[in-house]
């Protein structure tokens, strides 16, 4: 292993947020969990780097730094590691996507601070333009498989797709389109799989920044007056920041993203199952491709390998 690789290397960039993370011991297992499993499985060729970026406070950088080279030992591959400073890129944010925060942020106002939860709505505009690619990742995740083999999607969008994700494992968003599918009896908004549009899920996702720069119908969707006209078409009120932006969006826009397969993040979050949709969980819930990812969302346990 080495912490930085040849000359004329490619270079494979993944994100996370690593937030207040020194004062939550239950983020820090998590982080734990998710850098050992991905070391684990990783496998690149030698002129091949892995870049970890981190969006994070002076507090959690420093813990970072501290963890890190004990998590990175035996890795067989190239790395190095970026620290984003939360506070620069929340100030680059905000004033594109402060608009967009009141319908899709919990609360009535549109807080500072949590612009940073729509990063992957607008990394295109405010990250270097040298950066093509990028996977954002959660930190409640274990990897089975090989995280290059993930990066290999890019590869496979379709013209005019903008972003790989997996699909929501809950009926949340048949929760959150009540209206709309009462408005609307024959739509799919908020259906199960295989035939319905269940929503999406932030916690992997393959961000095509180049194609999200390029993209003159994503750049429009996210314009204050067209998210407005959305949100009021869908009755949409949401609380889970570019998880919802991006659902919403894809049911107008479905083209924009590249689906990948649920085991690239299967959710073991099974909150809705005891709150009013238990008839129907299952149907959401169920995915039967291999799990290359397991997210413990809502801190769910993973089990053991
Ligand atoms: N996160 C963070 N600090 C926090 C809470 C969350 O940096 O105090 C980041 C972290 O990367 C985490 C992501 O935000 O994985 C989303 O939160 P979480 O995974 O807990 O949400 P869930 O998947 O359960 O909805
Ligand atoms: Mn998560």
């Amino acid at each position: 292993s080495a912490s930085s690789g040849p000359q004329g290397a490619e270079h494979y960039h993944m994100l996370m947020m690593f937030t207040k993370v020194n004062k939550n011991r239950g983020l820090q297992e998590k982080f734990q969990v998710a850098m050992r499993s991905m070391v684990k499985h990783g496998s690149f060729f030698d002129r091949e780097v892995l870049v970890f970026h981190f969006v994070s406070d002076d507090a959690s950088r420093r813990l970072a730094e501290k963890m890190l080279p004990e998590l990175l030992t035996g890795a067989s591959f190239h790395y190095e590691v970026v620290f984003h400073d939360v506070a620069l890129l929340t100030e680059k944010l905000f004033p594109i996507v402060e608009a967009m925060q009141k319908h899709f942020s919990a609360g009535s106002g549109a807080y500072y601070s949590d612009a940073i939860f729509f990063l992957s709505v607008a990394m295109h505009r405010i990250m270097s333009s040298d950066l093509k690619c990028i996977l954002q990742l959660d930190l409640d995740l274990q990897f089975r498989s090989n995280i290059r083999d993930l990066f290999q999607e890019f590869d496979s969008f379709p013209s005019g797709a903008v972003i790989g994700i997996v699909r929501e494992m809950q009926p949340v968003y048949r929760h959150t389109f009540w209206q709309y599918r009462k408005e609307n009896p024959k739509s799919k908004v908020g259906d199960p799989p295989p035939d319905g549009k269940p929503g999406f899920n932030s916690g992997v996702m393959l961000l095509h920044l180049e194609a999200m720069r390029h993209s003159a119908l994503y750049n429009q969707l996210l314009e204050p007056k067209r998210v407005a006209e959305l949100a009021e078409q869908y009755h949409f009120r949401g609380h889970l920041g570019d998880q919802d932006f991006f659902t919403m969006i894809g049911m107008e826009h479905p083209d924009l993203f590249h689906p990948l397969s649920c085991g690239w993040n299967r959710q073991l979050c099974t909150w809705w199952r005891e709150h009013g949709y238990g008839d129907i969980f299952e149907s959401y819930y169920r995915c039967e491709d291999t799990v290359h990812i397991y997210h413990g969302n809502c801190n769910t346990p993973i089990p053991d390998d």
